[in-house]
């Protein structure tokens, strides 16, 4: 099996595993009891809370722990509209956000926010320049994702942290793709609340965190128990909690180095494909994208036929993100860096992680390029396109 769908979730490393074994069977106890034999828990999670804090320059304190990135999501949007209610309603994204930012932002405008969509670039770029046109006296928050899920563009999000500074509005930013892989500093970039996931960096799938500035009020979306900080109900999930722990301790050790090898890999795979396939477009920035991220759209392919001719060549791709496969509308993030639907339905994500190897692309490659031919002469469209163009 060849996996480049690292961006839909990524295997959790085995020094990750190991590190979350015994907080199963051992030290099972619950981090909020009083005695003894609890406690190794609770240091647990205070230790995974460094771990965390640390790759993303931010204290301790101002991380919590969530279910996931769609949580943590749901709660920055959800608790700063609250907190906000007084001084406005208003509501600053991009179109191509993802479902948990864009679904959370349909449900607020029902509550009586307003939200402004931002348009990106032909590359997914969000504009600085259109952030700050867009703020009213009445907005209250601004959310830039830091990079895509789809097609792996990263945001100038620290210039869109100094605008929103500037104007004393708070930003958000959804982070779950790129925290792990590409360097953050929550304090630098000007970021008042981030959200982060576990598995999309190699630790366990539910959970995740949300770090929010000291000093941003933060009411909660959870409501029982007295856990982190009054802020988020329910009973810690220990071993889910040291496992992202442990992996954002190793991201941070290997951070530049496992960059470095995805993006040549990358690249490389980029340049084949652009080289050897013809009717292909590189869907993202050429620059300003993930070290594992490509997307390309294929003319007169269906995406969902190319996946299923892939993986029975044991090769697991994606369409665009996991979420909306099993839908036949074309991604909203083709169509917003204006992509016609007929080309959108022809995608393809490919995304690496540090475990990819060269072998394994250029495997990709070659069999990407039969399967392409394959399709095509299969697709009357195509056939009516050549007679044209002959
Ligand atoms: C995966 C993802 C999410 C959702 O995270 P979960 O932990 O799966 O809930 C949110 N935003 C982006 C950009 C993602 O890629």
């Amino acid at each position: 099996m060849i996996y480049l769908d690292n961006a839909a979730t990524t295997r959790v490393r085995p020094e990750v595993y190991d590190a979350m074994k015994p907080y199963f069977c051992e030290n099972f106890g619950n981090p909020s009891s009083v005695y003894q034999f609890a406690g190794e828990s609770l240091q647990a999670v205070d230790r995974a809370r460094e771990q965390i804090a640390a790759l993303l320059g931010a204290e301790a304190r101002e991380i919590y722990f969530t279910a996931g990135g769609s949580e943590s999501d749901n709660w920055a949007l959800k608790a700063v509209a609250e907190t906000c209610a007084k001084k406005g309603k208003h509501i600053i994204t991009s179109k191509i956000e993802h479902h948990a930012i864009l679904h959370t932002c349909e449900w607020l405008e029902k509550q009586g926010c307003e939200v402004t969509y931002l348009d990106v670039d032909e590359n997914g770029l969000v504009s600085p320049e259109a952030v700050e046109a867009a703020i009213r006296p009445d907005t209250i928050l601004i959310s830039i994702m830091t990079a895509n899920n789809e097609i792996g563009t990263v945001e100038p999000i620290s210039e869109i942290g100094a605008i929103a500074h500037r104007h004393g509005i708070l930003f958000h930013t959804d982070a779950v793709q790129a925290v792990g892989h590409i360097p953050l500093d929550v304090r630098a970039m000007n970021i008042d609340l981030l959200s982060a996931s576990g598995h999309k960096f190699h630790g366990p799938k539910g959970v995740g965190i949300l770090y929010c500035r000291r000093g941003v009020k933060l009411t909660p979306l959870i409501h029982g128990g007295a856990q982190e900080r009054n802020r988020r109900a329910g009973t810690h999930n220990v071993p889910g909690i040291v496992g992202m722990g442990k992996a954002a301790e190793l991201a941070g050790e290997h951070l530049e180095e496992w960059g470095q090898c995805q993006a040549s890999l990358r690249d490389h795979l980029i340049e084949r494909v652009l080289a050897e396939i013809p009717y292909v477009r590189l869907n993202g920035d050429p620059q300003k994208r993930l070290p594992g991220n490509a997307n390309f759209c294929f003319r007169y392919v269906e995406g969902e036929s190319l996946l299923i001719m892939l993986d029975q060549r044991g090769i697991c791709g994606s369409s665009g993100s996991a979420c909306t496969s099993g839908s036949l509308d074309p991604s909203h993030v083709l169509l917003a860096i204006g992509l016609p639907h007929e080309i959108a339905h022809g995608s393809l994500r490919l995304t690496l992680s540090e475990d990819t190897t060269r072998e394994e692309i250029d495997y990709v490659v070659d069999e990407l390029k039969k399967i392409i031919e394959r399709l095509r002469s299969m697709s009357p469209l195509y056939e009516d396109f050549l007679r044209k163009n002959a």
